[in-house]
């Protein structure tokens, strides 16, 4: 992929022939780009195991391209507060938001907990790009928890976006729902549905996700 694609997109220039920004269109272009050898070098990341949807989520994770309070500040919109929708103690940057936020972190703790994983040191989008390259190339299981960790991140903006848009009560609720049984239950439904290799019933998939 060319670099520079990266920054047109991150700034919002991504176009089709008709000069609109598509999903389609950018879904197409990643898309050819993982299929040349080229993606590996250029840090472009991709599961067959998930949906394409989720694949373009990671993308613009890992690019910064998701519209957190913070990011869209520096695009000059303006808010009342930058604070986290969550916890509303920290600036909701994109590594606050899916790492360092209390919330999140009581997720990932399960999911490490759930892989019997020691909790890596994630706190930013960049160690996790590190993490899903040492993943992608050291273990066996690698590609299968790499899928889980795209569930994981795409759960959290999801959370995050369903209290933005609650009202009232609805929004303490939601503060508090736990969303580790659904990511527990996305990624077997998704990842069996792609994968012969990993065909496992539930009581497996709970109890030893890395013995499939
Ligand atoms: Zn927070």
């Amino acid at each position: 992929m060319d670099p520079g694609y990266l920054g047109n997109f991150v700034s919002g220039r991504v176009r089709d022939k008709k000069g609109y920004f598509s999903v389609k269109h950018l879904t197409r272009l990643l898309m050819e780009s993982h299929s040349s050898r080229e993606d590996a070098e250029d840090g472009v990341f991709w599961s067959n195991l998930v949906p394409k949807k989720i694949n373009i989520f990671i993308w613009r994770l890992l690019n910064r391209a998701l519209p957190t309070r913070l990011t869209l500040s520096k695009r000059g919109i303006v808010f009342h507060s930058l604070d986290c929708i969550r916890c509303e103690q920290e600036v909701e940057s994109p590594d606050h938001c899916f790492f360092s936020c209390s919330s999140s972190n009581i997720l990932w703790k399960k999911i490490w907990a759930w892989w019997d994983i020691k909790s890596p040191c994630i706190s930013s989008v960049s160690a996790l790009k590190r993490l899903i390259q040492h993943l992608g190339s050291q273990h066996h299981w690698g590609h299968i928890f790499l899928a889980v960790c795209f569930v994981t991140l795409w759960s959290i903006w999801n959370w995050r976006n369903s209290i933005l848009f609650a009202e009232g009560e609805d929004i303490i609720k939601r503060k508090l729902e736990d969303h580790f049984a659904k990511v527990q239950t996305f990624s077997k439904l998704w990842i069996s549905s792609r994968s012969h290799k990993v065909q496992v019933n539930w009581s497996n998939w709970v109890s030893s996700p890395r013995k499939p």
